[in-house]
């Protein structure tokens, strides 16, 4: 690994809209260089939880603890995690080595070095050559990639992903999830990946954490978590997979 992972520990964090508890008392260790998928229904928090280790969302009550000290009030850009969203959110009028190079021209590195480390990227994703590209004329999966590219090329110590391959058709998607699980195991950057889909979580992650109405209800291993779900709730939702 060319880094040092580092782990996340979400300790009782709470978001409440109104009355509507969205994250009640989440707990969570995520050890240095681990794959931890988020899995839950629709509205079980899951983007809650993940924008609040981004930064993205203030939570209530609670600590995110990294590099020894409490990050909850951090704000985004000084946690430098890397954050892949479902949407890709790309510039689509820019090339694709002026998407990747955007979190280094940012943070001040210089245009040469950008250029560099952008096609280091991209061929860690396998898409080096295809960095005078414009976005348009990408695939929905190439799309994918360079928002992969973008969110690791500034060697963050922890990768953050919400639905990245939902809106990819299923044999793209399954595709995606293996290329996914084998840069992380290149990388063993420490990682927190959301989805709704049993089958994503049994296949790509170390641990998962199953979310229901705001609360972790079962973190286990994949084989763990489909032999001895934790309660009938678990038991029905895994059972969607087989
Ligand atoms: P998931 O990602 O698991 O689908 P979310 O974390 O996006 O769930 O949302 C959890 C719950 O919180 C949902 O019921 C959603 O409607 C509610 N929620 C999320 N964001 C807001 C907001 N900004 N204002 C009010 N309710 C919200
Ligand atoms: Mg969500």
């Amino acid at each position: 690994s060319r880094r040092s992972a580092e782990p996340v520990h979400i300790e009782a964090l709470s978001k409440a809209y109104g009355d509507f508890r969205a994250l009640d008392d989440v707990s969570l260790a995520v050890e240095a260089g681990e794959f931890v998928a988020i899995l839950g229904p629709s509205g079980s928090g899951k983007s809650t939880l993940l924008m609040a280790v981004a930064g993205f969302i203030r939570p209530d009550a609670g600590r995110i603890l990294f590099a020894g000290r409490d990050i909850v009030r951090e704000p985004a850009n000084r946690r430098g995690f890397g954050v892949v969203f479902q949407s890709y959110a790309l510039f689509p009028h820019m090339d694709v080595t002026a998407n990747v190079t955007f979190p280094l021209k940012v943070r001040g590195v210089a245009a040469e070095e950008a250029r560099a480390r952008a096609a280091q990227a991209l061929e860690t994703v396998r898409l080096g050559g295809f960095g005078a590209r414009r976005i348009g004329e990408l695939s929905g999966g190439q799309r994918q990639r360079v928002a992969l590219a973008r969110a690791i090329v500034f060697e963050p110590k922890v990768l953050l992903m919400d639905e990245p391959l939902s809106a990819l058709d299923k044999t793209l998607r399954e595709e995606m999830q293996i290329e996914i699980r084998e840069l992380h195991d290149k990388l063993r950057i420490t990682t927190l990946y959301v989805t709704h889909d049993q089958r994503e979580a049994l296949t790509i992650a170390d641990r998962i954490a199953v979310m229901d109405k705001g609360r972790i209800v079962q973190l286990d291993a994949p084989e763990a978590i489909y032999r001895r779900p934790a309660s009938a709730f678990v038991a029905r939702f895994i059972g969607e997979a087989a």
